[in-house]
């Protein structure tokens, strides 16, 4: 469907849409054209927050009002998120590709806090990325007996709504 935009200026942002949850948490945002993909096909609704900016879209046989906050019908993303296994390219995501010890980016390598050789399970709070030299300045220790510290405790990596969430209410908190 061609999309030929009103007078209304359009927003400057690429993905202007915030995306709502059926319970009100905020999703992500969304190019214009997706927005109107979940209203047309009733996947979502327009949300109605005060200070909600509208647009218009015409296309021949349709005008939409496209809301700046839209409220998915249904729920279905929720359902299908776990939490992803512990691999390298996981492990590297969650910690921006930064060596948890020291903040280099370069010569990225897994590390176990607590070495397998001493029983230190593969797991989300047992696994961080750590460059090359201090994995090797670690060796086969535990951390109280070098001179490394973690700068955050691991664990496995939020579900992204929650993940959204948090970052959107940071961004923009509530009054
Ligand atoms: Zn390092």
């Amino acid at each position: 469907m061609p999309i030929q935009p009103s007078s209304q200026p359009l927003s400057r942002f690429k993905n202007p849409v915030v995306v709502f949850s059926n319970n009100y948490l905020p999703l992500a945002r969304i190019p214009l054209k997706r927005a109107i993909v979940l209203l047309v096909t009733e996947r979502a609704e327009s949300l109605e927050l005060g200070t909600t900016q509208q647009w218009e879209v015409r296309s021949p046989n349709l005008v939409l009002q496209v809301s700046e906050h839209i409220r998915l019908v249904g729920g279905h993303r929720e359902r299908h998120w776990k939490v992803p296994s512990v691999t390298r390219r996981e492990v590297f995501r969650r910690d921006q590709h930064r060596c948890q010890y020291c903040g280099s980016r370069k010569q990225l390598t897994l590390d176990h806090v607590i070495p397998r050789s001493k029983g230190g399970p593969h797991s989300w709070d047992n696994v961080v990325t750590a460059c090359a030299p201090c994995n090797n300045a670690k060796g086969d220790r535990l951390l109280p007996t070098t001179n490394l510290a973690l700068k955050t405790k691991p664990k496995a990596p939020m579900h992204p709504v929650m993940a959204f969430a948090e970052q959107f209410w940071t961004e923009h908190p509530p009054d």
